[in-house]
Protein backbone atom coordinates (compact mmCIF):
# COMPACT_ATOMS: atom_id res chain seq x y z
CA UNK A 1 0.00 0.00 0.00
CA UNK A 2 1.14 3.72 -0.89
CA UNK A 3 2.00 6.08 1.69
CA UNK A 4 -0.63 7.97 3.36
CA UNK A 5 1.24 11.22 3.07
CA UNK A 6 2.09 10.33 -0.59
CA UNK A 7 -1.86 10.04 -1.23
CA UNK A 8 -2.77 13.07 0.30
CA UNK A 9 -0.26 15.42 -1.46
CA UNK A 10 0.47 13.94 -4.64
CA UNK A 11 -1.86 10.92 -6.06
CA UNK A 12 -3.76 11.93 -8.76
CA UNK A 13 -2.42 16.18 -8.79
CA UNK A 14 -1.24 16.76 -12.24
CA UNK A 15 -0.12 19.84 -11.37
CA UNK A 16 1.52 20.85 -14.67
CA UNK A 17 -2.56 20.74 -16.49
CA UNK A 18 -3.15 23.59 -14.48
CA UNK A 19 -0.45 26.14 -13.70
CA UNK A 20 1.31 24.22 -10.84
CA UNK A 21 -1.81 25.31 -8.83
CA UNK A 22 -1.05 23.26 -5.31
CA UNK A 23 -4.63 23.20 -4.50
CA UNK A 24 -6.83 21.49 -7.64
CA UNK A 25 -9.16 23.51 -10.01
CA UNK A 26 -12.84 23.14 -9.57
CA UNK A 27 -14.12 22.03 -12.70
CA UNK A 28 -17.22 23.23 -13.07
CA UNK A 29 -17.87 21.88 -16.32
CA UNK A 30 -21.17 19.96 -17.07
CA UNK A 31 -19.77 18.75 -20.84
CA UNK A 32 -16.19 18.31 -22.74
CA UNK A 33 -15.52 19.44 -26.01
CA UNK A 34 -14.38 16.84 -29.15
CA UNK A 35 -11.68 18.18 -30.85
CA UNK A 36 -12.29 16.12 -33.75
CA UNK A 37 -14.08 12.77 -34.75
CA UNK A 38 -11.06 10.65 -33.90
CA UNK A 39 -10.75 11.92 -30.59
CA UNK A 40 -14.91 11.46 -30.30
CA UNK A 41 -14.92 7.79 -30.85
CA UNK A 42 -11.94 7.39 -28.57
CA UNK A 43 -13.69 9.21 -25.87
CA UNK A 44 -16.66 6.93 -26.29
CA UNK A 45 -14.71 3.72 -26.51
CA UNK A 46 -15.03 4.12 -22.66
CA UNK A 47 -16.87 6.66 -20.72
CA UNK A 48 -15.49 5.66 -17.48
CA UNK A 49 -11.44 6.67 -18.12
CA UNK A 50 -12.54 9.58 -20.36
CA UNK A 51 -13.98 13.13 -20.01
CA UNK A 52 -17.69 13.24 -22.03
CA UNK A 53 -20.52 14.55 -19.41
CA UNK A 54 -19.87 15.27 -16.01
CA UNK A 55 -22.54 12.52 -15.00
CA UNK A 56 -20.52 10.11 -15.43
CA UNK A 57 -16.49 11.76 -15.50
CA UNK A 58 -14.99 15.22 -14.17
CA UNK A 59 -11.39 16.03 -13.75
CA UNK A 60 -11.74 17.27 -9.97
CA UNK A 61 -13.97 14.01 -9.25
CA UNK A 62 -11.27 11.80 -10.31
CA UNK A 63 -8.46 13.29 -8.67
CA UNK A 64 -10.38 12.45 -5.27
CA UNK A 65 -11.41 8.94 -6.97
CA UNK A 66 -8.20 7.80 -7.29
CA UNK A 67 -6.65 8.86 -3.33
CA UNK A 68 -10.14 7.35 -2.05
CA UNK A 69 -9.24 3.73 -3.71
CA UNK A 70 -5.06 4.13 -2.56
CA UNK A 71 -6.26 4.89 0.89
CA UNK A 72 -8.77 1.65 0.74
CA UNK A 73 -6.15 -0.46 -0.64
CA UNK A 74 -8.42 -1.12 -4.45
CA UNK A 75 -8.20 -0.87 -7.90
CA UNK A 76 -10.38 1.85 -8.30
CA UNK A 77 -13.55 3.60 -6.39
CA UNK A 78 -16.56 5.63 -7.35
CA UNK A 79 -18.18 8.24 -5.26
CA UNK A 80 -21.93 9.37 -4.85
CA UNK A 81 -24.24 12.22 -3.87
CA UNK A 82 -24.52 10.17 0.05
CA UNK A 83 -23.17 7.69 1.97
CA UNK A 84 -27.03 5.80 1.40
CA UNK A 85 -26.56 6.46 -2.65
CA UNK A 86 -22.92 4.68 -2.28
CA UNK A 87 -24.86 1.68 -0.16
CA UNK A 88 -27.72 1.52 -2.61
CA UNK A 89 -25.30 1.05 -5.34
CA UNK A 90 -23.12 -1.26 -3.99
CA UNK A 91 -26.16 -3.41 -2.88
CA UNK A 92 -28.39 -3.08 -6.52
CA UNK A 93 -25.34 -3.66 -8.56
CA UNK A 94 -25.08 -7.20 -7.17
CA UNK A 95 -28.77 -8.63 -6.57
CA UNK A 96 -32.18 -9.53 -8.90
CA UNK A 97 -35.75 -10.74 -8.61
CA UNK A 98 -35.64 -13.67 -6.62
CA UNK A 99 -32.28 -13.10 -4.62
CA UNK A 100 -31.33 -12.96 -0.99
CA UNK A 101 -29.28 -10.86 1.21
CA UNK A 102 -27.93 -11.80 4.17
CA UNK A 103 -27.18 -8.81 6.38
CA UNK A 104 -25.69 -8.39 10.11
CA UNK A 105 -28.15 -7.47 12.26
CA UNK A 106 -27.79 -3.75 13.02
CA UNK A 107 -26.82 -1.73 10.15
CA UNK A 108 -27.42 1.88 9.54
CA UNK A 109 -31.08 2.72 9.73
CA UNK A 110 -31.79 3.73 5.71
CA UNK A 111 -29.60 0.34 5.02
CA UNK A 112 -32.42 -1.32 6.84
CA UNK A 113 -34.79 0.72 5.13
CA UNK A 114 -33.42 -0.10 1.41
CA UNK A 115 -33.48 -4.34 2.62
CA UNK A 116 -36.80 -4.34 4.39
CA UNK A 117 -38.55 -1.22 2.25
CA UNK A 118 -37.21 -1.06 -1.14
CA UNK A 119 -35.11 -3.91 -2.22
CA UNK A 120 -38.69 -6.16 -1.42
CA UNK A 121 -40.79 -4.03 -3.78
CA UNK A 122 -38.51 -5.91 -6.43
CA UNK A 123 -38.57 -9.40 -5.20
CA UNK A 124 -34.91 -8.99 -3.27
CA UNK A 125 -35.32 -10.83 0.07
CA UNK A 126 -33.01 -10.51 3.08
CA UNK A 127 -32.19 -12.06 6.73
CA UNK A 128 -30.57 -10.30 9.34
CA UNK A 129 -28.35 -12.51 11.36
CA UNK A 130 -25.81 -12.00 14.12
CA UNK A 131 -22.67 -10.67 12.55
CA UNK A 132 -21.31 -11.79 15.82
CA UNK A 133 -21.04 -15.38 14.82
CA UNK A 134 -19.62 -16.93 11.77
CA UNK A 135 -21.83 -20.01 12.22
CA UNK A 136 -25.33 -18.16 12.34
CA UNK A 137 -23.51 -16.28 9.09
CA UNK A 138 -23.20 -19.53 7.68
CA UNK A 139 -26.66 -21.23 8.90
CA UNK A 140 -28.51 -18.25 7.38
CA UNK A 141 -27.37 -18.82 3.95
CA UNK A 142 -29.89 -19.99 1.48
CA UNK A 143 -28.79 -21.47 -2.22
CA UNK A 144 -30.00 -17.84 -3.91
CA UNK A 145 -27.96 -15.78 -1.17
CA UNK A 146 -26.11 -13.67 -3.21
CA UNK A 147 -24.91 -11.27 -1.26
CA UNK A 148 -23.19 -10.59 2.45
CA UNK A 149 -23.36 -7.56 3.56
CA UNK A 150 -21.48 -5.85 7.03
CA UNK A 151 -20.96 -3.19 9.07
CA UNK A 152 -17.92 -3.51 11.13
CA UNK A 153 -18.05 -2.15 13.38
CA UNK A 154 -21.66 -0.81 13.24
CA UNK A 155 -21.86 3.01 14.88
CA UNK A 156 -24.62 2.73 18.50
CA UNK A 157 -23.14 -0.59 20.03
CA UNK A 158 -19.91 -1.00 17.47
CA UNK A 159 -20.30 -4.91 16.43
CA UNK A 160 -17.84 -6.66 14.74
CA UNK A 161 -17.83 -9.43 11.87
CA UNK A 162 -14.76 -11.51 11.45
CA UNK A 163 -13.76 -9.52 8.09
CA UNK A 164 -11.32 -12.74 6.90
CA UNK A 165 -13.71 -15.36 7.63
CA UNK A 166 -16.94 -13.73 6.36
CA UNK A 167 -14.30 -13.31 3.30
CA UNK A 168 -13.37 -16.82 2.65
CA UNK A 169 -17.40 -17.85 3.54
CA UNK A 170 -18.43 -15.53 1.30
CA UNK A 171 -15.85 -17.35 -1.49
CA UNK A 172 -17.31 -20.51 -0.58
CA UNK A 173 -21.08 -19.87 -1.78
CA UNK A 174 -20.21 -17.67 -4.67
CA UNK A 175 -21.61 -14.85 -2.68
CA UNK A 176 -20.64 -10.82 -2.87
CA UNK A 177 -19.17 -9.01 0.52
CA UNK A 178 -20.02 -5.37 0.89
CA UNK A 179 -18.88 -3.50 4.10
CA UNK A 180 -19.49 0.14 5.77
CA UNK A 181 -16.62 1.06 6.36
CA UNK A 182 -17.11 4.64 7.56
CA UNK A 183 -16.95 3.98 12.05
CA UNK A 184 -13.24 3.38 10.94
CA UNK A 185 -12.25 5.21 7.62
CA UNK A 186 -9.79 3.79 5.24
CA UNK A 187 -6.87 4.70 8.25
CA UNK A 188 -8.02 2.00 10.75
CA UNK A 189 -8.91 -0.82 8.42
CA UNK A 190 -8.93 -1.97 5.11
CA UNK A 191 -11.19 -4.53 4.50
CA UNK A 192 -9.91 -4.94 0.89
CA UNK A 193 -7.21 -6.20 2.51
CA UNK A 194 -9.58 -9.48 4.09
CA UNK A 195 -10.75 -10.34 0.71
CA UNK A 196 -13.90 -8.13 1.15
CA UNK A 197 -15.41 -6.82 -2.28
CA UNK A 198 -16.79 -3.65 -1.46
CA UNK A 199 -16.24 -0.95 0.67
CA UNK A 200 -18.54 2.28 1.11
CA UNK A 201 -18.46 5.10 3.16
CA UNK A 202 -20.39 7.86 4.06
CA UNK A 203 -17.88 10.39 3.23
CA UNK A 204 -19.89 12.82 5.36
CA UNK A 205 -18.43 11.44 8.20
CA UNK A 206 -14.35 11.88 8.88
CA UNK A 207 -13.39 11.55 5.03
CA UNK A 208 -14.44 15.50 4.80
CA UNK A 209 -14.45 16.16 8.33
CA UNK A 210 -15.70 19.44 8.73
CA UNK A 211 -20.01 18.94 8.72
CA UNK A 212 -20.44 20.09 5.71
CA UNK A 213 -20.71 18.42 2.31
CA UNK A 214 -22.89 14.88 2.07
CA UNK A 215 -20.92 12.25 -0.02
CA UNK A 216 -20.77 8.34 -0.51
CA UNK A 217 -17.72 6.01 -1.53
CA UNK A 218 -17.36 3.15 -3.01
CA UNK A 219 -14.06 1.36 -3.38
CA UNK A 220 -13.62 -2.35 -5.36
CA UNK A 221 -11.79 -3.80 -8.00
CA UNK A 222 -11.84 -2.60 -11.93
CA UNK A 223 -14.53 -4.84 -12.88
CA UNK A 224 -16.57 -4.08 -10.22
CA UNK A 225 -16.36 -0.36 -9.91
CA UNK A 226 -16.93 -0.48 -14.12
CA UNK A 227 -20.02 -3.05 -13.45
CA UNK A 228 -21.54 -0.79 -11.12
CA UNK A 229 -20.49 2.94 -13.02
CA UNK A 230 -22.16 1.69 -16.27
CA UNK A 231 -25.16 0.62 -14.50
CA UNK A 232 -26.68 2.28 -11.16
CA UNK A 233 -24.18 5.29 -11.01
CA UNK A 234 -25.26 5.93 -14.67
CA UNK A 235 -28.75 5.15 -14.71
CA UNK A 236 -29.41 6.68 -10.88
CA UNK A 237 -27.21 9.40 -11.37
CA UNK A 238 -26.78 10.03 -7.70
CA UNK A 239 -23.12 11.49 -8.31
CA UNK A 240 -20.92 14.18 -6.65
CA UNK A 241 -20.43 17.60 -7.77
CA UNK A 242 -17.18 19.01 -8.84
CA UNK A 243 -17.63 22.03 -6.14
CA UNK A 244 -17.99 19.18 -3.35
CA UNK A 245 -15.33 17.02 -4.53
CA UNK A 246 -13.17 19.94 -4.19
CA UNK A 247 -14.29 19.84 -0.61
CA UNK A 248 -13.59 16.45 0.06
CA UNK A 249 -10.08 16.59 -1.50
CA UNK A 250 -9.41 19.36 1.12
CA UNK A 251 -11.04 17.71 4.17
CA UNK A 252 -8.78 14.65 3.47
CA UNK A 253 -5.44 16.38 3.34
CA UNK A 254 -6.12 16.73 7.58
CA UNK A 255 -7.71 13.28 7.79
CA UNK A 256 -5.14 11.22 9.57
CA UNK A 257 -4.44 14.61 12.07
CA UNK A 258 -8.48 14.71 12.72
CA UNK A 259 -8.75 11.25 13.21
CA UNK A 260 -5.59 10.73 15.43
CA UNK A 261 -6.98 13.71 17.51
CA UNK A 262 -10.81 12.59 17.89
CA UNK A 263 -9.18 8.77 19.06
CA UNK A 264 -6.53 10.35 21.43
CA UNK A 265 -9.35 12.84 22.89
CA UNK A 266 -12.10 9.69 22.85
CA UNK A 267 -9.46 7.47 25.21
CA UNK A 268 -8.97 10.64 27.59
CA UNK A 269 -12.82 10.87 27.97
CA UNK A 270 -13.08 7.40 28.20
CA UNK A 271 -10.94 6.76 30.74
CA UNK A 272 -12.21 8.83 33.02
CA UNK A 273 -15.65 8.15 32.04
CA UNK A 274 -14.46 4.55 33.67
CA UNK A 275 -14.03 5.58 37.21
CA UNK A 276 -16.87 7.93 37.22
CA UNK A 277 -19.71 6.00 40.27
CA UNK A 278 -22.69 6.98 37.22
CA UNK A 279 -21.44 5.20 34.38
CA UNK A 280 -22.42 1.64 34.25
CA UNK A 281 -21.35 0.82 30.78
CA UNK A 282 -18.61 1.97 28.60
CA UNK A 283 -19.01 0.63 24.82
CA UNK A 284 -16.09 1.29 22.25
CA UNK A 285 -14.28 -1.85 20.25
CA UNK A 286 -10.56 -1.00 22.13
CA UNK A 287 -12.53 -0.96 25.68
CA UNK A 288 -11.35 -3.78 27.72
CA UNK A 289 -14.77 -4.57 28.90
CA UNK A 290 -15.80 -4.86 25.23
CA UNK A 291 -16.92 -8.02 24.47
CA UNK A 292 -15.04 -8.76 21.04
CA UNK A 293 -11.75 -7.07 21.84
CA UNK A 294 -9.99 -9.55 20.39
CA UNK A 295 -11.45 -9.35 17.15
CA UNK A 296 -10.87 -5.55 16.82
CA UNK A 297 -7.78 -5.63 17.90
CA UNK A 298 -7.16 -7.96 15.36
CA UNK A 299 -8.64 -6.20 12.23
CA UNK A 300 -8.70 -2.42 13.35
CA UNK A 301 -5.53 -0.33 14.01
CA UNK A 302 -7.90 2.49 15.80
CA UNK A 303 -11.62 3.01 16.67
CA UNK A 304 -11.86 7.45 16.56
CA UNK A 305 -13.95 9.56 18.33
CA UNK A 306 -16.78 7.48 18.51
CA UNK A 307 -18.23 5.39 21.60
CA UNK A 308 -21.44 4.74 23.36
CA UNK A 309 -22.00 5.11 27.30
CA UNK A 310 -24.77 3.36 29.64
CA UNK A 311 -25.59 5.55 32.44
CA UNK A 312 -26.35 5.03 35.85
CA UNK A 313 -29.82 6.63 37.17
CA UNK A 314 -33.10 6.24 38.45
CA UNK A 315 -35.60 7.69 36.22
CA UNK A 316 -36.15 9.09 32.78
CA UNK A 317 -36.43 13.12 34.12
CA UNK A 318 -32.79 12.95 35.25
CA UNK A 319 -31.84 12.01 32.16
CA UNK A 320 -33.83 14.07 30.13
CA UNK A 321 -32.28 16.70 32.50
CA UNK A 322 -28.58 15.26 32.10
CA UNK A 323 -28.55 15.72 28.21
CA UNK A 324 -30.24 19.45 28.72
CA UNK A 325 -26.85 20.03 31.09
CA UNK A 326 -24.80 19.49 28.56
CA UNK A 327 -23.74 22.67 26.84
CA UNK A 328 -20.20 22.14 24.97
CA UNK A 329 -21.88 18.72 23.38
CA UNK A 330 -24.19 19.30 20.28
CA UNK A 331 -27.27 16.96 19.87
CA UNK A 332 -27.40 16.11 16.78
CA UNK A 333 -26.77 13.06 14.26
CA UNK A 334 -23.71 12.54 11.96
CA UNK A 335 -20.58 12.97 13.23
CA UNK A 336 -17.26 12.69 12.44
CA UNK A 337 -17.02 16.31 12.12
CA UNK A 338 -14.99 19.11 13.82
CA UNK A 339 -18.26 19.34 17.01
CA UNK A 340 -18.59 16.68 19.45
CA UNK A 341 -22.02 15.50 19.73
CA UNK A 342 -24.16 12.96 21.27
CA UNK A 343 -27.38 11.13 20.81
CA UNK A 344 -29.33 10.38 23.64
CA UNK A 345 -31.97 7.25 23.34
CA UNK A 346 -34.08 8.30 25.51
CA UNK A 347 -35.38 10.80 22.34
CA UNK A 348 -36.01 8.24 20.65
CA UNK A 349 -38.90 7.15 23.36
CA UNK A 350 -42.63 8.33 22.93
CA UNK A 351 -42.18 10.06 19.55
CA UNK A 352 -45.58 9.56 18.13
CA UNK A 353 -46.45 6.89 15.57
CA UNK A 354 -42.92 4.75 16.36
CA UNK A 355 -41.72 2.03 18.59
CA UNK A 356 -39.99 2.86 21.56
CA UNK A 357 -36.07 1.62 20.42
CA UNK A 358 -34.53 -1.63 21.89
CA UNK A 359 -31.72 0.21 23.60
CA UNK A 360 -32.08 1.40 27.11
CA UNK A 361 -33.37 4.89 27.69
CA UNK A 362 -29.86 5.51 29.75
CA UNK A 363 -27.82 5.03 26.40
CA UNK A 364 -26.10 7.66 24.67
CA UNK A 365 -23.86 7.54 21.66
CA UNK A 366 -21.40 10.28 22.18
CA UNK A 367 -18.80 11.58 19.00
CA UNK A 368 -15.71 13.38 20.62
CA UNK A 369 -14.33 16.21 17.69
CA UNK A 370 -11.64 18.71 17.49
CA UNK A 371 -12.10 20.77 21.03
CA UNK A 372 -10.18 20.64 23.81
CA UNK A 373 -10.91 17.05 26.08
CA UNK A 374 -10.40 19.07 29.14
CA UNK A 375 -13.38 21.07 28.26
CA UNK A 376 -15.67 18.90 27.09
CA UNK A 377 -14.76 16.72 30.46
CA UNK A 378 -15.94 19.57 32.32
CA UNK A 379 -18.91 19.58 30.79
CA UNK A 380 -19.89 15.84 31.18
CA UNK A 381 -18.68 16.02 34.66
CA UNK A 382 -21.21 18.71 35.64
CA UNK A 383 -23.94 17.47 33.70
CA UNK A 384 -23.37 13.79 35.36
CA UNK A 385 -24.12 15.64 38.57
CA UNK A 386 -27.83 15.65 38.05
CA UNK A 387 -27.87 11.55 37.14
C1 LIG B 1 -24.13 8.40 7.98
C2 LIG B 1 -23.98 6.97 7.68
C3 LIG B 1 -24.43 6.44 6.46
C4 LIG B 1 -25.18 7.25 5.44
O1 LIG B 1 -24.37 8.19 4.84
P1 LIG B 1 -24.92 9.57 4.25
O2 LIG B 1 -23.70 10.22 3.76
O3 LIG B 1 -25.58 10.27 5.40
O4 LIG B 1 -25.92 9.23 3.20
C5 LIG B 1 -24.17 5.11 6.19
N1 LIG B 1 -23.54 4.33 7.08
C6 LIG B 1 -23.11 4.81 8.27
C7 LIG B 1 -22.41 3.88 9.20
C8 LIG B 1 -23.33 6.13 8.61
O5 LIG B 1 -22.91 6.60 9.80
Amino acid sequence: MRNISEILTHLGEEREHYFQAVAPPVIQSSNFVFPDLAAFREVFADELTHHVYTRGNNPTVQILRQKLAALEGTEDSLVFSSGAGAVAAAVIANVRAGDHILCQQAPYSWTTALLRKFLPRFGVEHTFVDGTDIEQIRAAIQPNTRVLYLESPNTMTFECQDLAACAALAREHGMVTIIDNSYCSPLYQNPAAFGIDIVVHSGTKYLNGPSDVVVGVLCASQAMVRKIFESELMTLGGILGPHDAALVIRGLRTLPLRLQRSDDSARKIIDRLDKHPKVERIWYPFHHDFPQLELARKQMRGCGGLFSVQFKTDSPEKMEHFVHRLKRFLMAVSWGGHESLLIPTIGFYNIPGKPNPSLPWTFCRFYIGLEDPDWLWEDLEQAMEVL
